[in-house]
Protein backbone atom coordinates (compact mmCIF):
# COMPACT_ATOMS: atom_id res chain seq x y z
CA UNK A 1 0.00 0.00 0.00
CA UNK A 2 1.57 3.39 -0.84
CA UNK A 3 -0.26 6.52 0.54
CA UNK A 4 -1.29 9.07 -1.86
CA UNK A 5 1.59 11.70 -2.78
CA UNK A 6 1.63 14.47 -0.79
CA UNK A 7 1.46 17.45 -2.83
CA UNK A 8 -1.37 15.56 -4.37
CA UNK A 9 -3.14 15.04 -1.19
CA UNK A 10 -2.69 18.57 -0.64
CA UNK A 11 -4.34 19.56 -3.85
CA UNK A 12 -7.40 17.48 -2.58
CA UNK A 13 -7.77 18.59 0.34
CA UNK A 14 -7.44 22.76 -0.71
CA UNK A 15 -10.11 21.73 -3.16
CA UNK A 16 -12.45 20.24 -0.43
CA UNK A 17 -11.48 22.97 2.06
CA UNK A 18 -12.65 25.63 -0.85
CA UNK A 19 -15.68 23.98 -1.49
CA UNK A 20 -14.43 23.69 -5.43
CA UNK A 21 -15.66 20.20 -4.53
CA UNK A 22 -17.87 18.47 -1.85
CA UNK A 23 -16.39 15.31 -2.13
CA UNK A 24 -13.78 13.21 -3.66
CA UNK A 25 -13.49 9.82 -4.74
CA UNK A 26 -10.25 8.00 -4.16
CA UNK A 27 -8.63 4.26 -3.04
CA UNK A 28 -7.92 3.59 0.15
CA UNK A 29 -6.68 0.36 2.12
CA UNK A 30 -9.45 -2.67 1.55
CA UNK A 31 -9.57 -5.51 3.79
CA UNK A 32 -9.43 -8.17 0.74
CA UNK A 33 -5.12 -8.37 0.44
CA UNK A 34 -4.34 -6.78 -3.12
CA UNK A 35 -8.02 -5.07 -3.84
CA UNK A 36 -8.03 -1.48 -2.91
CA UNK A 37 -11.26 -0.07 -2.09
CA UNK A 38 -13.28 3.23 -2.85
CA UNK A 39 -12.83 5.87 -0.42
CA UNK A 40 -15.17 8.79 -0.51
CA UNK A 41 -13.60 11.66 1.18
CA UNK A 42 -15.47 14.46 2.58
CA UNK A 43 -12.96 15.99 5.39
CA UNK A 44 -9.78 18.10 3.94
CA UNK A 45 -8.29 16.02 7.40
CA UNK A 46 -8.98 12.40 5.10
CA UNK A 47 -6.92 12.72 2.67
CA UNK A 48 -4.47 10.88 4.19
CA UNK A 49 -6.32 7.70 3.72
CA UNK A 50 -6.10 8.01 0.19
CA UNK A 51 -3.23 5.53 -1.42
CA UNK A 52 -2.51 4.67 -4.78
CA UNK A 53 -0.43 1.05 -6.24
CA UNK A 54 -1.26 -1.29 -8.45
CA UNK A 55 -4.07 -2.66 -6.28
CA UNK A 56 -6.44 0.52 -6.88
CA UNK A 57 -8.54 -1.65 -9.98
CA UNK A 58 -12.15 -0.17 -9.59
CA UNK A 59 -12.63 2.38 -12.25
CA UNK A 60 -14.51 4.54 -10.24
CA UNK A 61 -16.36 6.65 -12.51
CA UNK A 62 -18.32 4.14 -12.18
CA UNK A 63 -19.77 6.76 -8.91
CA UNK A 64 -20.43 9.43 -11.27
CA UNK A 65 -23.81 9.48 -12.31
CA UNK A 66 -24.75 9.44 -8.79
CA UNK A 67 -23.08 12.27 -7.81
CA UNK A 68 -24.73 14.02 -10.67
CA UNK A 69 -24.88 17.75 -10.30
CA UNK A 70 -22.56 18.12 -7.50
CA UNK A 71 -19.05 18.84 -7.08
CA UNK A 72 -16.54 16.05 -7.21
CA UNK A 73 -13.14 15.16 -7.09
CA UNK A 74 -12.05 11.90 -8.53
CA UNK A 75 -8.81 9.76 -9.02
CA UNK A 76 -8.28 8.00 -12.50
CA UNK A 77 -6.34 5.66 -14.60
CA UNK A 78 -5.85 5.63 -17.92
CA UNK A 79 -8.64 3.76 -19.17
CA UNK A 80 -10.91 4.73 -16.00
CA UNK A 81 -10.49 8.58 -17.69
CA UNK A 82 -12.07 7.81 -21.00
CA UNK A 83 -15.24 6.37 -19.15
CA UNK A 84 -15.53 9.94 -17.64
CA UNK A 85 -15.16 11.19 -21.38
CA UNK A 86 -18.50 8.73 -22.20
CA UNK A 87 -19.94 10.19 -19.42
CA UNK A 88 -19.54 13.86 -20.07
CA UNK A 89 -20.25 12.90 -23.36
CA UNK A 90 -23.76 11.26 -22.20
CA UNK A 91 -24.74 14.05 -19.76
CA UNK A 92 -24.28 12.06 -16.81
CA UNK A 93 -21.54 14.29 -15.74
CA UNK A 94 -20.16 18.13 -16.40
CA UNK A 95 -16.68 19.06 -16.93
CA UNK A 96 -17.19 22.01 -14.60
CA UNK A 97 -18.21 19.90 -11.74
CA UNK A 98 -15.24 17.72 -11.94
CA UNK A 99 -11.74 18.26 -10.52
CA UNK A 100 -9.66 15.12 -11.85
CA UNK A 101 -6.40 13.35 -10.66
CA UNK A 102 -5.58 11.82 -13.73
CA UNK A 103 -2.50 8.79 -13.21
CA UNK A 104 -0.39 7.14 -15.61
CA UNK A 105 -0.88 3.62 -14.70
CA UNK A 106 1.54 0.61 -15.62
CA UNK A 107 -1.40 -2.07 -14.75
CA UNK A 108 -3.48 -3.30 -11.69
CA UNK A 109 -2.66 -6.55 -10.51
CA UNK A 110 -4.83 -9.39 -11.38
CA UNK A 111 -5.19 -11.83 -7.55
CA UNK A 112 -5.81 -14.94 -9.77
CA UNK A 113 -2.78 -14.70 -11.73
CA UNK A 114 -1.15 -14.66 -8.35
CA UNK A 115 -2.96 -17.70 -6.21
CA UNK A 116 -2.29 -19.11 -9.96
CA UNK A 117 1.33 -18.64 -9.60
CA UNK A 118 1.45 -19.71 -5.47
CA UNK A 119 -0.57 -22.44 -6.67
CA UNK A 120 -3.43 -21.47 -4.13
CA UNK A 121 -7.32 -20.16 -4.21
CA UNK A 122 -7.63 -16.40 -4.00
CA UNK A 123 -9.26 -17.00 -0.36
CA UNK A 124 -6.20 -18.41 1.09
CA UNK A 125 -3.63 -15.60 0.39
CA UNK A 126 -3.19 -13.81 3.82
CA UNK A 127 -0.41 -11.30 3.14
CA UNK A 128 0.11 -9.08 -0.19
CA UNK A 129 1.37 -5.91 -0.89
CA UNK A 130 2.74 -4.32 -4.00
CA UNK A 131 6.18 -2.81 -3.76
CA UNK A 132 7.58 -1.13 -6.63
CA UNK A 133 7.59 -3.77 -9.41
CA UNK A 134 7.32 -6.09 -7.07
CA UNK A 135 4.43 -8.35 -5.29
CA UNK A 136 5.28 -9.63 -1.80
CA UNK A 137 3.00 -12.31 -1.42
CA UNK A 138 3.12 -14.76 1.38
CA UNK A 139 6.89 -14.63 1.51
CA UNK A 140 7.26 -14.99 -2.04
CA UNK A 141 8.12 -12.37 -4.67
CA UNK A 142 6.74 -11.75 -8.33
CA UNK A 143 7.19 -9.68 -10.89
CA UNK A 144 4.34 -7.31 -11.10
CA UNK A 145 4.25 -7.30 -14.64
CA UNK A 146 3.55 -10.86 -14.93
CA UNK A 147 0.79 -11.15 -12.72
CA UNK A 148 -1.24 -7.93 -13.57
CA UNK A 149 -4.22 -8.09 -15.99
CA UNK A 150 -4.50 -9.62 -19.81
CA UNK A 151 -5.95 -6.18 -20.21
CA UNK A 152 -3.32 -4.44 -18.36
CA UNK A 153 -0.63 -6.16 -20.72
CA UNK A 154 -1.94 -4.81 -23.59
CA UNK A 155 -3.32 -1.47 -22.79
CA UNK A 156 -3.03 0.71 -25.21
CA UNK A 157 -4.17 3.95 -23.20
CA UNK A 158 -1.98 4.42 -19.56
CA UNK A 159 -2.40 7.40 -19.88
CA UNK A 160 -5.03 9.71 -18.89
CA UNK A 161 -7.10 11.71 -21.87
CA UNK A 162 -8.67 14.19 -19.43
CA UNK A 163 -7.39 15.53 -16.10
CA UNK A 164 -6.41 18.42 -13.84
CA UNK A 165 -3.31 16.95 -11.76
CA UNK A 166 -1.20 14.31 -13.14
CA UNK A 167 0.03 11.58 -11.05
CA UNK A 168 3.00 9.39 -12.45
CA UNK A 169 5.49 9.40 -15.13
CA UNK A 170 4.06 9.29 -18.42
CA UNK A 171 4.41 5.74 -19.94
CA UNK A 172 5.20 5.63 -23.69
CA UNK A 173 2.45 3.67 -25.54
CA UNK A 174 3.68 1.06 -27.29
CA UNK A 175 2.78 1.55 -31.44
CA UNK A 176 3.38 -1.89 -31.91
CA UNK A 177 1.04 -3.67 -29.64
CA UNK A 178 -2.32 -4.33 -31.10
CA UNK A 179 -5.15 -4.02 -28.27
CA UNK A 180 -7.65 -6.46 -31.14
CA UNK A 181 -5.23 -9.38 -30.91
CA UNK A 182 -7.70 -11.82 -29.08
CA UNK A 183 -10.53 -10.36 -31.47
CA UNK A 184 -8.74 -11.04 -34.34
CA UNK A 185 -8.38 -14.84 -32.98
CA UNK A 186 -12.13 -14.66 -32.90
CA UNK A 187 -12.50 -13.25 -35.98
CA UNK A 188 -10.89 -15.68 -38.34
CA UNK A 189 -13.05 -18.48 -37.16
CA UNK A 190 -16.13 -19.59 -39.09
CA UNK A 191 -19.66 -18.26 -37.59
CA UNK A 192 -20.36 -21.70 -36.37
CA UNK A 193 -17.10 -21.81 -34.01
CA UNK A 194 -17.28 -18.09 -33.06
CA UNK A 195 -20.86 -19.48 -31.76
CA UNK A 196 -19.42 -22.28 -30.11
CA UNK A 197 -16.76 -19.88 -28.39
CA UNK A 198 -19.57 -17.47 -27.32
CA UNK A 199 -21.58 -20.50 -25.74
CA UNK A 200 -18.57 -21.83 -23.75
CA UNK A 201 -18.06 -18.55 -22.64
CA UNK A 202 -21.29 -17.50 -21.17
CA UNK A 203 -21.82 -21.09 -19.74
CA UNK A 204 -19.97 -20.09 -16.83
CA UNK A 205 -22.17 -16.53 -16.14
CA UNK A 206 -24.72 -16.91 -13.72
CA UNK A 207 -26.34 -13.71 -13.78
CA UNK A 208 -24.77 -12.03 -10.65
CA UNK A 209 -24.69 -8.62 -12.68
CA UNK A 210 -21.15 -7.85 -11.14
CA UNK A 211 -20.33 -6.78 -14.44
CA UNK A 212 -23.07 -4.87 -14.70
CA UNK A 213 -22.80 -2.94 -11.67
CA UNK A 214 -19.03 -2.19 -12.33
CA UNK A 215 -19.71 -0.88 -15.67
CA UNK A 216 -19.33 3.06 -15.24
CA UNK A 217 -21.44 3.11 -19.28
CA UNK A 218 -24.30 0.57 -17.54
CA UNK A 219 -25.98 3.62 -15.62
CA UNK A 220 -29.67 3.15 -16.60
CA UNK A 221 -32.25 3.75 -13.71
CA UNK A 222 -34.00 0.55 -14.36
CA UNK A 223 -32.00 -2.07 -16.02
CA UNK A 224 -33.94 -3.93 -19.39
CA UNK A 225 -32.96 -7.40 -17.21
CA UNK A 226 -35.00 -6.02 -14.04
CA UNK A 227 -38.04 -4.26 -16.46
CA UNK A 228 -41.26 -6.38 -16.00
CA UNK A 229 -43.38 -4.13 -18.50
CA UNK A 230 -42.11 -5.30 -21.01
CA UNK A 231 -40.41 -8.56 -19.69
CA UNK A 232 -37.46 -8.52 -22.25
CA UNK A 233 -35.60 -11.64 -20.11
CA UNK A 234 -35.82 -14.13 -17.51
CA UNK A 235 -34.09 -14.05 -15.16
CA UNK A 236 -32.76 -17.80 -14.63
CA UNK A 237 -29.59 -19.62 -15.78
CA UNK A 238 -31.18 -21.26 -18.93
CA UNK A 239 -28.62 -21.16 -21.51
CA UNK A 240 -30.79 -18.62 -23.51
CA UNK A 241 -31.53 -16.35 -20.56
CA UNK A 242 -27.99 -15.95 -20.05
CA UNK A 243 -26.62 -15.51 -23.42
CA UNK A 244 -29.80 -12.99 -24.31
CA UNK A 245 -28.35 -11.10 -21.67
CA UNK A 246 -24.82 -11.06 -22.36
CA UNK A 247 -25.97 -9.98 -26.13
CA UNK A 248 -28.53 -6.95 -25.20
CA UNK A 249 -26.01 -5.60 -22.61
CA UNK A 250 -22.85 -5.94 -25.39
CA UNK A 251 -25.01 -4.12 -27.70
CA UNK A 252 -26.51 -1.49 -25.86
CA UNK A 253 -23.09 -0.69 -25.13
CA UNK A 254 -22.05 -0.67 -29.28
CA UNK A 255 -19.89 2.61 -29.85
CA UNK A 256 -20.57 3.44 -26.05
CA UNK A 257 -18.12 0.99 -24.49
CA UNK A 258 -14.23 2.43 -23.84
CA UNK A 259 -12.57 -0.67 -23.30
CA UNK A 260 -12.12 0.16 -19.57
CA UNK A 261 -12.60 -3.47 -18.63
CA UNK A 262 -13.87 -3.11 -14.95
CA UNK A 263 -16.70 -5.19 -15.93
CA UNK A 264 -14.74 -8.91 -17.26
CA UNK A 265 -12.26 -7.55 -13.69
CA UNK A 266 -15.43 -7.51 -11.96
CA UNK A 267 -16.68 -11.16 -12.67
CA UNK A 268 -16.58 -13.73 -9.68
CA UNK A 269 -16.88 -16.80 -12.75
CA UNK A 270 -13.98 -15.41 -14.97
CA UNK A 271 -16.13 -14.73 -18.23
CA UNK A 272 -13.87 -12.88 -20.56
CA UNK A 273 -16.43 -10.01 -21.84
CA UNK A 274 -13.62 -8.19 -23.59
CA UNK A 275 -13.85 -10.85 -26.06
CA UNK A 276 -17.61 -9.62 -27.18
CA UNK A 277 -16.90 -5.84 -26.23
CA UNK A 278 -14.01 -5.28 -27.82
CA UNK A 279 -15.34 -6.67 -30.84
CA UNK A 280 -18.28 -4.08 -30.98
CA UNK A 281 -15.22 -1.41 -30.44
CA UNK A 282 -13.12 -2.23 -33.16
CA UNK A 283 -16.19 -2.40 -35.58
CA UNK A 284 -16.75 1.44 -34.20
CA UNK A 285 -13.50 2.34 -35.00
CA UNK A 286 -13.11 0.57 -38.24
CA UNK A 287 -17.00 1.36 -39.52
CA UNK A 288 -17.37 4.73 -38.41
CA UNK A 289 -13.65 6.09 -37.18
CA UNK A 290 -15.21 6.10 -34.01
CA UNK A 291 -13.04 5.55 -30.14
CA UNK A 292 -15.52 6.07 -27.77
CA UNK A 293 -14.09 8.06 -24.25
CA UNK A 294 -11.65 10.69 -26.71
CA UNK A 295 -13.30 13.18 -27.37
CA UNK A 296 -16.18 15.05 -24.88
CA UNK A 297 -17.54 16.61 -27.83
CA UNK A 298 -17.97 14.09 -30.46
CA UNK A 299 -21.33 12.67 -31.57
CA UNK A 300 -21.58 8.84 -30.64
CA UNK A 301 -21.88 7.54 -34.27
CA UNK A 302 -25.55 5.55 -33.04
CA UNK A 303 -26.43 9.03 -31.85
CA UNK A 304 -26.51 11.20 -35.15
CA UNK A 305 -25.80 10.66 -38.94
CA UNK A 306 -24.52 11.74 -42.07
CA UNK A 307 -26.30 13.93 -44.91
CA UNK A 308 -24.07 12.08 -47.02
CA UNK A 309 -24.05 9.26 -45.90
CA UNK A 310 -23.70 6.38 -48.77
CA UNK A 311 -26.64 3.84 -47.35
CA UNK A 312 -29.94 4.72 -48.94
CA UNK A 313 -31.86 5.04 -45.64
CA UNK A 314 -30.59 8.61 -45.81
CA UNK A 315 -33.28 10.52 -47.72
CA UNK A 316 -31.80 12.88 -50.18
S1 LIG B 1 -5.94 -0.94 -18.82
FE1 LIG B 1 -4.16 0.42 -18.81
S2 LIG B 1 -4.76 2.21 -17.64
FE2 LIG B 1 -6.27 0.63 -17.22
S3 LIG B 1 -5.59 -0.37 -15.35
FE3 LIG B 1 -4.69 -1.52 -17.05
S4 LIG B 1 -2.71 -0.60 -17.48
FE4 LIG B 1 -3.85 0.80 -16.16
S1 LIG C 1 -18.65 -2.60 -20.89
FE1 LIG C 1 -16.90 -3.15 -19.60
S2 LIG C 1 -15.12 -2.41 -20.75
FE2 LIG C 1 -16.93 -1.38 -21.60
S3 LIG C 1 -17.09 0.57 -20.49
FE3 LIG C 1 -18.36 -0.95 -19.40
S4 LIG C 1 -17.00 -1.80 -17.82
FE4 LIG C 1 -15.70 -0.75 -19.32
S1 LIG D 1 -20.26 -10.68 -13.70
FE1 LIG D 1 -19.91 -12.58 -14.83
S2 LIG D 1 -21.26 -14.08 -13.89
FE2 LIG D 1 -21.99 -12.07 -13.24
S3 LIG D 1 -23.55 -11.51 -14.80
FE3 LIG D 1 -21.62 -10.65 -15.51
S4 LIG D 1 -20.75 -12.22 -16.88
FE4 LIG D 1 -22.35 -13.19 -15.64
Amino acid sequence: MSTLEQGIQKQIADWLRSGEIELFIGYEAGTVPLQATPAFIRRPEDVGRLIWDATCENNLAVFLPRYKGKKVGIMVKGCDARAVVGLIQERQAVREDLRIVGVSCPGVVDPKKVAERLGVAVEDIEEAKVEGSQVLVDGQSLPLEEVIYDLCQACDRHNPIIFDVHLGEEIPEDPERDPFAHVREIEALSPEERWERFRQEVERCNLCYACRNACPLCYCNICFVDRTMPRWVYQTTRPEDVQFFQIMRTFHLAGRCVGCGACTRACPQGVNLRLFLDKLRKDTLELFGYDAGVDPEAKPPLTTYREDDYNDFIMG
